[in-house]
């Protein structure tokens, strides 16, 4: 098993590693992205770009992503990778829109776990998957790869979440729940509309099934060469569910002007948008810089030590970067600590906050949050790449996937930036 080495959770370590992949992401990336070469020397796969971390905790933005590889390889030959952080775009809108979905997998999830707990059966192939002990030799590779690195590609995560349902017939919510805990990119709305993706429930009727072949092809590049996947089922019915979940309105806020922003105010950074950079410039300084990273929150149990001291990280390192940029205090809210009394201390009433998705980060921080904006001390800004994207995911990717070039010409976002 290759050493993890952890990305460094700061917008420099982001920054950097874009420089270095971006020669890759024109043409390259499009024919080679579907291979898992597996981790090489540094930790790094070669043909794909390992931005994820850095883009689920916000502290580079897709616009940031986009505007570098349109830049460097044009339209044609950058499609392809543009596309896939769409795809991330698209899954945070269509979430916004159902955020049932993310209720229902918490309470699924929780279930599940409790049938672990009761029966005996279960809790041994649970055992078994999660530590890579199941005797099919690529899942349980990607079993201890995802918890010794943080990472897994995106072909192992189709082929794994395949194989633990429809194969080890494992509950779908706990294998989501064994990324969320691991990836260092962990995310609401990628992760679980993945797993709904390879199970038929995101496309009703359409599920994914894992192949030995496929496996063996695409694995044909890793280090100690290709992956075997014995004993694979090759036949299953996709998964069901007894209800849909309707679509709700997007509410988004509307772009803040400085006439919005109440002095002196807090900017209130957080996992999913733990560095001040990707907001763009603020209409007004913050007197205040305030802190709320919630890892833990990911799970009702233990979340891997990788992705907790990434997220833990890339918010201390957000909150000191933004205190030296904007000259002020900033100051950490704990977990569990209520956030009144914090800014009581600081003399300020009113908070900057950049939207907080669908989530854990959301059901962690809005209880403290919801009195604050009904009393109208909280302002929302949201990116306006987002704003433009999120109303085409209302169904399939193909509405955003139609919508790119004008939703890019509309950002502004052409590359020669
Ligand atoms: C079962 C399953 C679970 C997943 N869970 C997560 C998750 O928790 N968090 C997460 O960020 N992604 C998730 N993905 C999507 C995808 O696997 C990762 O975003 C991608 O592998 C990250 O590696 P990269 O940065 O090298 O991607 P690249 O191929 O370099 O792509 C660039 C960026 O585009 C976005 N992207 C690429 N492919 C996808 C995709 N299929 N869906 C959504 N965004 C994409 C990511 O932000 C990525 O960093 C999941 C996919 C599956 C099949």
């Amino acid at each position: 098993m290759t050493s993890a080495i952890t990305p460094a959770p700061t917008r420099a370590a982001a920054l950097a590693r874009l420089a270095e992949f971006l020669p890759a992401a024109g043409r390259r990336y499009a024919e080679t992205r579907n291979q898992d070469d597996g981790p090489h020397q540094h930790g790094a796969y070669g043909n794909v770009s390992q931005l994820s971390p850095w883009l689920h905790a916000g502290v580079i933005g897709e616009a940031d992503v986009i505007e570098a590889v349109l830049g460097a390889h044009g339209p044609r030959a950058a499609e392809k990778f543009i596309a896939e952080v769409f795809w991330r775009i698209y899954f945070k809108g269509y979430l916004e829109q159902r955020p049932a979905i993310w209720v229902d997998y918490c309470k699924g999830r929780d279930g599940a776990f409790a049938a672990v707990e009761r029966n005996a059966g279960i809790r041994t192939a649970y055992g078994e998957a999660t530590e890579g002990r199941t005797g099919i030799e690529a899942f349980d590779v990607w079993a201890r790869e995802l918890v010794a690195t943080g990472y897994l590609h995106n072909h192992a995560r189709m082929w794994f979440a395949s194989i633990w349902i429809f194969t080890l017939k494992l509950d779908w919510r706990l294998g989501a729940d064994f990324f969320l805990r691991h990836l260092m990119d962990g995310d609401a709305a990628s992760n679980t509309l993945s797993w709904r993706w390879v199970a038929g429930l995101h496309t009703k009727g359409k599920h994914y099934m894992a192949r030995a072949d496929n496996i063996a092809r695409y694995t044909a590049g890793r280090p100690d060469g290709a992956l075997a996947a014995d004993g694979l089922a090759d036949h299953a019915e996709p998964l069901e569910e007894a209800q849909d979940c309707a679509r709700q309105r997007l509410d988004l806020p509307a772009p803040v002007a400085s006439a919005d922003l109440v002095q002196p105010f807090a900017l209130l950074l957080h996992d999913e948008a733990a560095h001040h950079a990707p907001l763009g410039p603020l209409p007004a300084a913050p007197a205040l810089v305030i802190g709320a990273a919630r890892p833990a929150e990911r799970s009702s149990a233990k979340v891997g030590t990788l992705a907790h001291g990434f997220a833990q990280g890339t918010v201390a390192g957000g909150m000191a970067e933004a205190a030296a940029a904007y000259h002020c205090p900033a100051v950490e809210w704990r977990s569990g600590e209520p956030l009144a009394p914090l800014l009581a201390a600081a003399g300020v009433e009113h908070i900057v906050l950049p939207y907080l998705p669908a989530g854990w980060t959301r059901d962690a921080l809005w209880p403290d949050l919801a009195p604050l904006t009904a009393q109208g001390r909280v302002v929302t800004i949201r990116g306006d790449l987002d704003r433009a994207t999120w109303p085409h995911a209302k169904a399939g990717f193909f509405g955003v996937a139609k919508a790119i070039d004008g939703i890019l010409g509309e950002c502004g976002i052409t590359g020669a930036g």
